[in-house]
């Protein structure tokens, strides 16, 4: 609420607050003294009260904490039907006389304490138009009520202190909830609590619907009307410091949610705006232990982590898990000791011993200007968020040849294809291979239900139940380099050919083991790879 509107009325709460020995709460005088002043002044020049009369208002108003429509109404001066009939004649409003006018669904969307506050109730709307009555509807907060009903044409009418209070009991006694703002929290905590990475709001001609992701596929959680969708989008915009105003261009934005950093993409379709929200963990806990490595490739990577200089890659499609193996990579290192910055676009996890640097192509902070800047910071450690460019790709490597351990990700099958992918960014292809200290690739594969054995219980619904990783882990000793270095010519397959002759297990032998085992089915490692 702005103050500053009622800056000049503040001499009224000075000139009376010595009249009287208990000290009335600054927010109710400041909130509501404009209405009163505009009422009683009314009511004096339509010879309805006296002076007297008056000052025992005000007197009430400050020591009771009461609204001046409440105090007409016990002090008898109106009755409620009266009061507004007086209210209609003098300014001209029109009223809302019965609870049967309001819409309590709507009034329930909006949060409680902003209707007790400034006493009114969104009563009803009719198609792009919001009717708000207040007993003392001369400064409402008709902008926050644009923002969350998203209906910018509003109607003032007039109610009786009583209306108000009725509709607020009914709203809220009801579904004991808290508005808007509650339902919004509880939908992110319900997805949370159902370990989903992504929440839609899809909206639609007749009603909207929102759904989970959870364990990479989309699921339906809830149906809602198309005015709550509105209002959700709406909040959601407000949270992520996003233009309300503004529906026809997409809009990205960000904000926090207890232990959660929410990402916010909302993008127009032709019903209206289409909200995605990710959720990412603020505090990062996976280790390297625990990501589903084998031995043999837990040993390796730990190997190359400890050499503190060269290249290491995650490559998969995105979804894959890769930038958590990277940070559980990143956690091994001794931050105390090392200089250890990350480059992402954007930083998913915040890690403590991390300089995390952030993106913004918008301003001209683009991968390689930062990677350029990072190298005169003395670094040890590098994580470059992905690399799409010749020119972060040819720093990031000339970096991990010279003494530097480099991490990336990157957008590729496996580790054969992602070499290929390098050199085609225009990496010569020996320095590449000189700088390689382990390459891995990934996919997360849904688990058949161990409650059902995959025929579908009440508790997978699909027949699959959480998911693990399937990894390739392939170390790049001389020999092996040397090996790739004299083919030439490289294809993947003939990649992938050195790398099984070196004794590495591919993903897709990986992958193929998982199915055996009856961790997950055929179709599902098809899909992954
Ligand atoms: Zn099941």
């Amino acid at each position: 609420m702005c103050n500053s509107k009622y800056s000049s009325l503040f001499s009224f709460e000075i000139t009376y607050s010595p009249k009287f020995n208990n000290s009335p709460s600054i927010e109710f005088v400041s909130h509501n003294l404009y209405e009163m002043e505009v009422i009683i002044r009314a009511l004096e020049e339509d010879g309805i009260i006296s002076k007297r009369k008056s000052e025992e208002i005000r007197k009430l108003f400050i020591e009771k904490e009461k609204r001046v429509s409440e105090i007409l109404i016990e002090l008898g001066i109106f009755g409620e039907e009266s009061f507004c009939e007086w209210m209609e004649r003098r300014f001209g409003f029109r009223s809302i006389r019965s609870i049967e006018e309001v819409e309590i669904s709507l009034v329930k969307l909006f949060p409680k304490n902003m209707l007790t506050q400034f006493m009114f109730i969104p009563a009803k709307h009719e198609g792009s138009k919001i009717f708000v009555a207040s007993p003392e509807p001369f400064e409402l907060p008709t902008k926050k009520i644009s923002e969350i009903s998203g209906i910018t044409n509003i109607e003032v009418r007039v109610c009786s202190p009583n209306l108000v209070k009725t509709a607020i009991d009914k709203a809220f006694h009801e579904l004991q909830e808290g508005g808007i703002e509650e339902f919004t929290n509880k939908i992110i905590e319900e997805a949370i609590n159902k370990n989903a990475t992504d929440i839609h709001i899809i909206p639609s001609e007749k009603e909207s619907i929102i759904k989970f992701r959870i364990d990479g596929r989309l699921k339906n959680f809830q149906k809602i009307s198309n005015l709550t969708f509105q209002l959700i989008t709406n909040r959601i915009k407000v949270l992520s410091h996003l233009d309300i105003s503004e529906r026809r261009m997409p809009q990205d934005g960000r904000f926090s949610f207890k232990n959660y950093d929410i990402r916010v993409s909302v993008i127009p379709t032709i019903y209206g705006e289409k909200t995605a929200l990710r959720i990412l963990k603020k505090s990062f806990d996976f280790s390297l232990q625990k990501i589903g490595l084998n031995e043999n490739q837990l040993k390796i990577l730990k190997e190359s982590i400890k050499k503190q200089s060269g290249f290491i890659f995650v490559a998969g499609p995105t979804g894959a898990g890769k930038t958590t193996t990277i940070y559980s990579i990143l956690l091994e290192i001794p931050r105390d000791e090392l200089n250890v910055f990350s480059i992402e676009d954007p930083v998913e996890y915040f890690v403590d011993g991390i300089n995390q640097i952030q993106i913004n192509s918008e301003i001209g902070l683009t991968f390689p200007k930062v990677l350029r800047h990072v190298l005169r910071q003395d670094p040890d450690v590098i994580f470059v968020g992905e690399l799409r460019d010749f020119e972060s790709a040819d720093i990031a490597i000339k970096s991990a040849l010279t003494g530097h351990l480099v991490l990336t990700t990157i957008h590729a099958k496996d580790v054969a294809s992602a070499i290929l992918r390098f050199v085609n960014l225009g990496i010569n292809p020996y320095i590449l291979i000189s700088s390689l200290s382990c390459g891995i690739s990934q996919r997360l594969v849904r688990k058949i239900c161990q409650n059902c054995r995959g025929n579908k219980c009440d508790v997978c619904k699909d027949g699959f139940l959480g998911r693990e990783a399937v990894f390739e882990v392939i170390h790049f000793d001389d020999k092996l380099k040397e090996a790739i270095k004299e083919k030439g010519n490289w294809t993947e397959d003939e990649i992938r050919k050195l790398f099984r002759e070196s004794g590495y297990s591919l993903l897709e032998d990986e992958i193929k083991k998982k199915v055996k085992d009856g961790i997950t089915t055929e179709e599902e490692g098809k899909f992954v790879f």
